[in-house]
């Protein structure tokens, strides 16, 4: 007997630099400064393709999308999202729900996680009341509460789909 319902777990960290755009849930956050990485280094939306492909039993967008592959530099991570959804259901199974935190000490995340939820509901083709997104800060610790990174976790449910 297999199990219809099967749980995954994703983290993601990116330095903050000056001279990059802020992207996070595949928006754009007005800031001084934004993530560095090989894509367009959106924490949110990389945690988010990790839950999804572990819960699957996949390796993680790493092995689907190498840092060293000269392809992926600058890319919409929307798209490794995409993937990440479609690997899934290549495996069986459909996302019943996303729920994520975003661990930033600035800027103030509120004003913008409806466009966030928006966009990955687009990106992933689910229901914006399927999408859960939280923001706190690390209370000045350590080097997130430092402001020198954002970090976001996020936990997804699949669906076997019969
Ligand atoms: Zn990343």
């Amino acid at each position: 007997m297999t199990a219809n319902l099967r749980i995954g777990i994703g983290y993601d960290v990116h330095r903050l630099i000056t001279g990059r755009p802020l992207i996070l849930g595949g928006i754009s956050i007005p800031f001084e400064q934004g993530l560095d990485g090989h894509s367009d280094a959106d924490c949110l939306t990389h945690a988010i393709a990790d839950s999804i492909l572990g819960a699957a039993g996949l390796s993680d967008i790493g092995h689907f999308f190498p840092d060293t592959d000269p392809r992926y530099k600058g890319i919409d991570s929307q798209e490794i999202l995409k993937q990440a959804c479609a690997e899934a259901a290549r495996m069986g199974f459909s996302i019943s729900n996303i729920d994520t935190v975003i661990i930033a000490e600035a800027p103030k995340m509120g004003p913008h996680l409806a466009a966030m939820k928006k966009r990955l509901a687009a990106t992933l083709d689910m229901q914006v009341s399927a999408i859960g997104i939280k923001a706190t800060t690390h209370e000045k610790l350590d080097d997130l509460g430092k402001g020198l990174g954002i970090a976001a976790q996020a936990v997804c449910l699949l669906q076997a789909v019969s």
